[in-house]
């Protein structure tokens, strides 16, 4: 069966183990397990040093023995490595020594995270013969495929919920995407693709190619720890949509300590819904090993899947970790957005202000100790989601062009005459 491709030696079933050609499949024919890259660590072990990494160009590019194709890649040459930014003055408002903001609203091209999927997936759609790229997306998703897709010369059709915010709708028809609006939420969006995946032959990113593509958020935990100085922060916060990219952090920080490029060391993994979608959070909170689907209603879009497909495994990580999961409302999470703005001048979307509240609640609470190091994953950009925010920001104060009418303004407005 083995038949290497890179450093890639199979599909594995996270299941029972039974491994598949590296073709464009993603569940296992006899227990319907998900399907993983398995690596050959052993030649990746003599590649993979520290030294070498540092030399090369910096992107996520930089990691590639551990990134899922076969040759070099062919789609999204300059994505990942984005800033880690020593966030003191938000730790000190938090009341925490030590915090970090892996900023992914500034990834190249599309302004989150998930171009560091896309690049990995449509990088092997490529390599299998694809022509067509898809996927079904809360948004940030088609931004990313739209647009790389584009770049590489590649057509695509992306799936969305049609209640989507305008930014990301737009965000993806600017690329000249054939974008589809679905009249139902995500859930119903990915069981559609699913079928069109089986009857079309298509690239669907996170379907058929979902056990590649996943594998690319790997690299934002590569680069924490190689940011922090090679070494995995005490605490990681991380948004939770389907929950695959909380497991791939995990994995990235495993696979380092495996092959020996960071000394072993203990970790948690921290998950962060919105209470209107808070599957996975609900479950971990009762001590469950498995969820219970909901409807999502919650501004925070990008996060709202109501039926998660890595929902376990991420349970399962958090239990491995000894970490938890919390949920912040729709007020606690734009007053994260506001929190991230105001402290590090950082605008995220709606997953960004859920992922700071909920570390705001697990400071407060001391489940994350204030002694501790801690990382929070910010995944996507506040210029996407302005709806989010409108009318609960300060207002900009109109004049004439007038010295006086300045001076009036100033004398008549405390707040004003205070910031002087
Ligand atoms: C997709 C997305 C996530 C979470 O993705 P997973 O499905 O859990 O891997 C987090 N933040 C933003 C902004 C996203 O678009
Ligand atoms: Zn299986």
């Amino acid at each position: 069966m083995e038949k290497h491709e890179g450093f890639m030696k199979a599909l594995k079933c996270r299941e029972c183990g039974r491994e598949y050609p590296l073709a464009a499949t993603h569940v296992c024919e006899f227990d319907f397990g998900p399907l993983e890259v398995a690596y050959d660590y052993d030649r990746i072990k003599k590649s993979l040093t520290r030294a070498a990494i540092e030399k090369r160009p910096q992107t996520m590019w930089r990691y590639r023995e551990l990134l899922p194709i076969a040759g070099e890649p062919t789609v999204g040459f300059q994505v990942g490595f984005t800033p880690l930014v020593k966030a003191d003055r938000l730790a000190k408002r938090l009341g925490i020594r030590e915090l970090w903001i892996k900023n992914d609203t500034v990834n190249y091209p599309t302004l989150s995270f998930k171009d560091r999927v896309v690049s990995v997936a449509l990088s092997r759609a490529r390599e299998l013969g694809f022509k067509v790229v898809a996927c079904a997306s809360t948004g940030n998703l088609a931004n990313s495929v739209a647009a790389n897709a584009a770049a590489a010369g590649l057509k695509s059709f992306v799936f969305i919920p049609s209640d989507l915010e305008q930014g990301k709708v737009i965000n993806s028809l600017v690329y000249g995407a054939n974008v589809i609006g679905i009249k139902g939420h995500y859930d119903e969006v990915n069981r559609l693709c699913a079928e069109i995946a089986g009857k079309f032959g298509w690239a669907f990113v996170n379907v058929n190619m979902r056990p590649y593509y996943a594998e690319g958020s790997k690299s934002m935990g590569f680069e924490i720890v190689e940011q922090l100085g090679w070494r995995a922060p005490q605490h990681t916060v991380v948004p939770m949509a389907s929950g695959s990219l909380l497991t791939k952090i995990h994995k990235s920080y495993q696979e380092f300590m495996k092959l020996g490029i960071i000394p072993e060391s203990r970790y948690h993994v921290h998950g962060a819904q919105a209470t209107g979608c808070s599957p996975i959070s609900v479950a971990q909170k009762a001590g469950l090993d498995f969820f219970k689907p909901v409807k999502p209603n919650t501004i925070a879009k990008s996060l709202a899947i109501g039926t998660p497909a890595d929902g376990f495994y991420a349970l399962k990580v958090m239990k491995e970790t000894g970490a938890v999961a919390e949920d912040v409302s729709d007020d606690e999470l734009r007053e994260g957005i506001k929190l991230l703005a105001e402290y590090e001048g950082i605008f995220a979307e709606t997953a960004g202000g859920v992922t700071v509240g909920v570390a705001k609640k697990l400071i407060a609470s001391g489940r994350i100790p204030a002694d501790d190091s801690v990382v929070l994953c910010i995944t996507g950009n506040g210029l996407k989601t302005l709806d989010a925010v409108v009318g609960h920001t300060g207002r900009a104060r109109e004049i004439k062009p007038s010295l006086r009418e300045f001076e009036a303004l100033i004398n008549a407005e405390g707040e004003l005459s205070a910031a002087i």
